[in-house]
């Protein structure tokens, strides 16, 4: 067989991947669905002699299932980091930062990210926040924002609530080739790993609030961020706060988070249609109040 066809057989597909990535069978039992392993202390058969888990905070075999998942899930994802919220993984990605930052943030962000920027970042570490409307800014207003400590451009696309849609590879451009670098986030929680990719479109950070399409039962609160291969450095800067700072999620969310995604494709796909009847009916209803009388 050809490598190619080699490589496409071993390519699994979305839905696949959501069913079986960080789901292997429990090695004491082969339950197919792992236990919740609520455990805040694992066992050391001597100093420093573990299965991979010594306390809670810095690891839990549901996160790490989790977290296999995410990183699997998002297109370009090479690792992915829990967070105990959406604002536990924004607050967290921000303070990675350093003091006196700044960001260029799209105008019409989440409200929980703008208060998080104006009023808890801004007198903490200092940082200042350029609010552009980088759906129709010019390539130079774009770049008229970027400063020399410009550590982030923050996207969000759609904006929460009125849906502004940022062309997140020309963002990445203007970004990737400016002196400062700033990093290109985007916060992927309103169309899912399912219907966007930023990550394959130039950005370096994917964050997610779990709590809306990818647990998608209305039941956890969670947050994570994905971060692409040659990202590393994020990755590890991230890994090591997530430890530091504590604003870990608990092994039973986790554990519903992941059994949530296994259904986000059908979930989506359904939001999709519905979404686009919605709109097929309000144009046709529009079509009837413009007929002519
Ligand atoms: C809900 C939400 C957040 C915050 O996530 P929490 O899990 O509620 O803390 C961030 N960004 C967007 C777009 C959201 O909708």
């Amino acid at each position: 067989m050809s490598p190619a066809l080699v490589a496409r057989r071993e390519e699994k597909g979305f839905s696949t991947r959501a069913v079986h990535v960080g789901s292997d069978p429990d090695g004491a039992t082969n339950a197919v669905i792992q236990p919740i392993s609520l455990s805040t202390t694992f066992k050391q058969d001597a100093v420093g002699v573990h299965k991979g888990y010594e306390y809670g905070r810095s690891g839990n075999p549901n996160r790490d299932s989790l977290e296999r998942l995410l990183a699997s899930l998002e297109a370009g994802g090479a690792e992915a980091i829990a967070f105990s919220s959406g604002s536990a993984a924004t607050a967290t990605i921000i303070q990675s930062l350093g003091p006196n930052s700044h960001i260029v943030s799209v105008s019409d962000v989440y409200g929980g990210t703008f208060r998080y920027m104006n009023r808890v970042a801004a007198a903490n570490q200092g940082l200042e926040t350029t609010f552009v409307d980088l759906e129709n800014a010019s390539e130079d207003e774009v770049v008229a924002a970027i400063r020399e400590n410009t550590k982030l451009i923050w996207i969000e696309s759609p904006t929460n609530p009125t849906l502004k849609l940022i062309d997140i590879r020309r963002i990445a451009d203007i970004a990737h080739t400016h002196a400062s670098a700033p990093l290109v986030l985007v916060d992927n929680t309103f169309l899912s790993p399912y219907w966007s990719s930023p990550l394959l479109n130039g950005a370096d950070i994917v964050m997610h609030s779990l709590t809306k399409y990818i647990n998608g039962h209305s039941d956890v609160i969670m947050g994570a961020a994905i971060i692409p291969p040659h990202r590393s450095d994020v990755a590890d800067k991230l890994r090591f706060l997530q430890n530091a700072i504590g604003a870990v999620p608990s092994p039973y969310d986790c554990w519903l988070a992941q059994r949530g995604a296994k259904t986000l494709q059908l979930r989506m796909k359904t939001h999709g249609q519905n979404a686009l009847a919605v709109a097929n009916a309000s144009q046709g209803l529009g079509g009837l109040s413009k007929s002519p009388k």
